[in-house]
């Protein structure tokens, strides 16, 4: 039987490794394109926006706005604790992530909230994009 109280993590694999590094470093990390210029999530082999194989690893602002969300009110496990806010977010460079929202009230979320990423440590080598509502003076 598995221990239900410890948290599945991804696993690390030389395309998703500069995206975790960054991450354990607080840095939000995202492919773009050399060919197109255009940013993309998650990581690929080729860009999925023109299909060229040059892709270069860059750190980005964490910042985007909420364009979905759901509330989860009943726990997977002992280690996902209940509620906790699962959202889209368009980051400002264009890709659309699925992440958490932290530190927030659930009835307090909308569409087009402006949110910033943080970092919630999972394991040692594993930390976890999340994001906190950004005050309106923190995203121009
Ligand atoms: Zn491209």
């Amino acid at each position: 039987m598995s221990d239900t109280s410890v948290r599945i993590l991804p696993p690390v694999t030389a395309l998703t490794e500069p995206y975790w590094t960054g991450c354990r470093k607080r840095e939000l990390r995202l492919q773009q394109c050399d060919a197109c210029g255009k940013y993309q999530f998650y990581p690929r082999i080729l860009c999925s926006h023109c299909g060229h194989d040059s892709l270069s690893w860059r750190r980005v602002s964490g910042r985007g706005r909420i364009a979905s969300f759901t509330v989860v009110r009943r726990p997977m496990t002992d280690a996902y604790p209940a509620p906790t806010m699962i959202a889209l977010v368009d980051l400002d460079e264009g890709p659309r992530m699925m992440s958490s929202v932290v530190d927030a009230e659930p009835d307090s979320l909308h569409i087009g909230q402006a949110v910033r990423v943080d970092f919630a440590a999972w394991s040692e080598e594993i930390s976890m994009p999340v994001f906190r509502i950004a005050t309106e003076e923190a995203s121009p």
